[in-house]
């Protein structure tokens, strides 16, 4: 399911799993996918509580497949992430977004940062940073206007490896942020050993606000938490303007979800981007 898949841990530890014969399919069509240039980005707006503004998007890939339509990336990015094509895949990921926040800033929109999904996988190789450096580069983005989206699982590998990583992405000016928070590691020890800027709270902890009290509770502790760590927060599937006022009141820093605006490809984009926050 989605929320397995999403802390990109649970379908190693797991036991044995079967492939089914469309993930057989689906792993296959990956490899063509990439080399026709079947993948496309949509972006979705970041808004800052303060300000009002747009402070971000972020990117979300989506597989147009002539074979199977439509495939979610909550679907094909696990695939991906098996098969080892995720470093190819994401690494094309980055260069479009990088490309996409390029031509914005050409056009003279106000600029935004672009964050883009980083997975585990990646986060691994040891060129990772040598890539990122690369497409910054060649696409003439300043590392200021992007940032990478990583899950708390990255904190559970070599610890020396991670905050060279991490020290050196930050070195480029470019923000880190904890994807998903809440829901992948146990241990919060992570949160001082390593350079971050933004927690994001995962859209389990926001969908039942304001009305459950554990989950009222549970984010007014990372909003907390994030504020005396000097980290900003970002809320993930903000749904209804309840959940908005709540997080409003609660100084959450960000905010992210289908009320503010759903996941829209870049022509889209470029009529809202510099607007403020519909209220
Ligand atoms: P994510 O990084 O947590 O991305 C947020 C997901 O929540 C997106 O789903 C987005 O469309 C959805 N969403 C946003 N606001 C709302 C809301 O208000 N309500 C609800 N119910 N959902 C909302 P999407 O695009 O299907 O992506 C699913 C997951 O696939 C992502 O979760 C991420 O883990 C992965 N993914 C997507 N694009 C990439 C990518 O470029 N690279 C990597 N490595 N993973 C990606
Ligand atoms: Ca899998
Ligand atoms: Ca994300
Ligand atoms: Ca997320």
């Amino acid at each position: 399911t989605k929320e397995l898949g999403k802390n990109g841990y649970s379908f190693y530890d797991s036991n044995v799993r079967t492939i089914s014969s469309r993930e057989m399919q689906l792993e296959q069509g990956l490899h063509k996918a990439l080399e026709q240039d079947e993948f496309l980005l949509h972006y979705q707006p970041r808004f800052d509580l303060h300000s009002g503004r747009m402070a971000g998007v972020e990117a979300l890939v989506r597989w147009h497949s002539p074979e199977y339509g439509m495939v979610s990336p909550a679907e094909f990015i696990p695939l991906a992430e098996e098969s080892g094509l995720i470093v190819p895949i994401g690494e094309l990921i980055l260069r479009k977004a990088c490309e996409q926040n390029r031509r914005w800033i050409d056009a003279g929109y106000p600029p935004v940062r672009m964050a883009v999904n980083l997975s585990l996988v990646q986060f691994r190789q040891a060129h990772l940073v040598d890539r990122i450096e690369q497409v910054l580069r060649e696409t003439g983005l300043p590392g200021e206007l992007l940032e990478l989206e990583i899950t708390e699982s990255v904190a559970s590998q070599n610890e020396r490896a991670v905050a060279e990583r991490l020290q050196a992405v930050k070195a480029r000016g470019i923000t880190v942020s904890i994807d998903d928070f809440g829901t992948g590691y146990s241990s919060l020890s992570y949160l001082r050993q390593y350079p971050l800027d933004v927690l994001k709270i995962d859209r389990s902890f926001i969908r039942n606000l304001p009305h459950s009290s554990d989950d009222t509770a549970i984010v007014q502790a990372i909003i907390a938490m994030a504020h005396s760590l000097h980290l900003s927060v970002c809320a993930e599937g903000v749904e209804t303007k309840e959940q908005l006022d709540f997080l409003r009141e609660h100084g959450c820093s960000e905010v992210q979800g289908y009320y503010l605006s759903k996941p829209k490809a870049a022509e889209e984009i470029e009529t809202i981007l510099g607007t403020t926050i519909a209220s």
